[in-house]
């Protein structure tokens, strides 16, 4: 298959990468599920200076219906408050026109498009006329399947929206064989599509990759040794609970062992 360059007009200065040491650290529950669930985590993610960003799922997209499908809206007042009560930026998942204008609404800092939506160039580009004219930072997650050209077309869409602070986020992809992982790194796509889309900040969400908590600081590892930005990991203040991703999400306390464990400055490459 053959592949382009994107041309993107990206920003000097991310938000994503928020001017802090690297790599950045979002962290924070798979989905909002009360308001103590939220401020209680964050509280305690406050406490770790390397964290800077607050991730939480509004609306969530579940594989089969009649499970868990998000709060909604309710949750963005509890981000608020969250934001409000510890400074951290915050960080939720759209995929349509509503959703959009809700978190812009609840004065959101940063959105993401999830691999579900970046698989669909109609609701890509319903996100990006939704955005249209709004400067705010956009991460695209990588798409379900391995397919790099959907990936980098959704980056294309938001840019001809006028959004140039974009993020890629490395989450895995479905593939025939995944094991052990959830969904299959396939690192060499980091590389791919960092020449592709170069200047755009990388994220990798090893929690979507490894599915399990046992495997989160391999998976993070590898993917700062490969010169990630950031990392993207699911945090919630009692993970076996969880009412989706319990597996692979963990507690705070277990998010500043993983950190420590990394020694994310020398790992830097
Ligand atoms: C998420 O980050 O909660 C999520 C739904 O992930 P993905 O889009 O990678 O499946
Ligand atoms: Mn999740």
């Amino acid at each position: 298959m053959s592949t382009s360059n994107a041309t993107l007009q990206t920003t000097a200065k991310t938000k994503i990468l928020n001017g802090g040491p690297l790599p950045t650290v979002i962290a924070g529950p798979c989905s909002a599920e009360s308001e103590e669930q939220m401020l209680q985590t964050a509280q305690e993610l406050k406490k770790d200076h390397r964290v800077s960003i607050f991730r939480a799922g509004i609306w969530k997209p579940r594989t089969r219906p009649g499970m868990f499908e998000g709060v909604g809206t309710v949750g963005l007042e509890w981000l608020k408050t969250v934001k409000e009560e510890t400074g951290l930026l915050t960080a939720v998942e759209v995929a349509n026109t509503q959703h959009v204008e809700e978190a812009l609404k609840h004065g959101v800092d940063i959105l993401w498009v999830g691999a579900r939506t970046t698989v669909n160039p109609f609701s890509v580009q319903e996100v990006a006329d939704a955005l249209q004219g709004v400067d705010v930072p956009v991460m695209v997650k990588n798409p379900v399947n391995p397919d790099i050209q959907l990936w980098l077309g959704a980056l294309e869409r938001l840019n001809r929206a006028g959004i140039t602070d974009l993020g890629l986020i490395h989450r895995g992809f479905s593939t025939p064989n995944n094991k052990p992982y959830r969904n299959h790194p396939k690192w060499q796509t980091i590389q791919e599509i960092r020449s592709l889309a170069p200047g755009i900040p990388l994220i990798c969400d090893p929690s979507h990759i490894a599915g399990r908590r046992d495997l989160l600081e391999t998976v993070s590892q590898q993917a700062l040794h490969l010169g990630a930005d950031g990392l993207m990991i699911e945090t919630h203040i009692n993970p076996d609970v969880a009412l989706s991703d319990a597996s692979q999400q963990v507690t705070p306390a277990g998010l500043d062992r993983l950190l420590t464990a990394l020694d994310l400055e020398s790992e830097r490459v």
